[in-house]
C-alpha cells in the first residue's frame, strides 16, 4: 500500500515537522490556505477518521490541543479553522486521517485559496513553531 502521508511520517517523503509524539505526527501543509497551516494526522494508517480506532482519535485531539495555541503564537493568529474532510465527496484528496489546523487573523480575509510558499519560508514557519512548543 502506497499513502502520501505514511511516507511522510516515516521519513521517505520530507515534510517540514512541528510535532511528533508516540502517535501522532504534525507537518506543515505544503499548500497552505494560510500561513502556518498544519497537517495534525495518527501514525497509524487509516483511509479516515471511523477506520481508525478511538484511541487515535483521542490522540490526535490531544495533539490538536496542544499544538493549536504554539501554532497561534507562531504566525501571531487570532484564532483558527479546525476542519477534516472525509470522503472524496467533502474534499478528502489524501487518504489517510488528518485534520488542518488553519490560523486566522482579525480583519484578515477568510480564504480557501491554496498558497505557494517557499520551501525556506514554510521551514521558518515550522522553526518558530517547533520553538514555542520546546
Ligand atoms: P485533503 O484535501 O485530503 O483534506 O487535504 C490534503 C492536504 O494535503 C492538502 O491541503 C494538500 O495541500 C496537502 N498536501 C498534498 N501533498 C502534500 C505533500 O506532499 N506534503 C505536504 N506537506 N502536504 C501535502
Ligand atoms: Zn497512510
Amino acid at each position: 500500500m502506497s499513502c502520501l502521508f505514511c511516507s511522510i511520517i516515516s521519513g521517505d517523503i520530507p515534510c517540514h515537522k512541528i510535532y511528533e509524539d508516540e502517535s501522532t505526527f504534525a507537518f506543515l501543509d505544503i499548500n497552505p490556505v494560510s500561513v502556518g497551516h498544519t497537517l495534525i494526522v495518527p501514525k497509524a494508517h487509516a483511509e479516515n477518521l471511523d477506520a481508525g480506532s478511538e484511541a487515535d482519535a483521542v490522540a490526535v485531539a490531544k495533539a490538536v490541543y496542544k499544538i493549536a495555541p504554539a501554532v497561534m503564537k507562531a504566525v501571531s493568529a487570532d484564532g483558527y479553522n479546525l476542519g477534516m474532510n472525509h470522503g472524496e465527496c467533502a474534499g478528502q484528496e489524501v487518504a489517510h486521517t488528518h485534520f488542518h489546523l488553519m490560523p486566522r487573523k482579525t480583519n484578515t480575509p477568510r480564504t480557501w485559496t491554496k498558497l505557494h510558499p517557499s520551501s525556506e519560508s514554510l521551514e521558518e514557519t515550522a522553526a518558530t513553531i517547533r520553538a514555542i512548543l520546546g
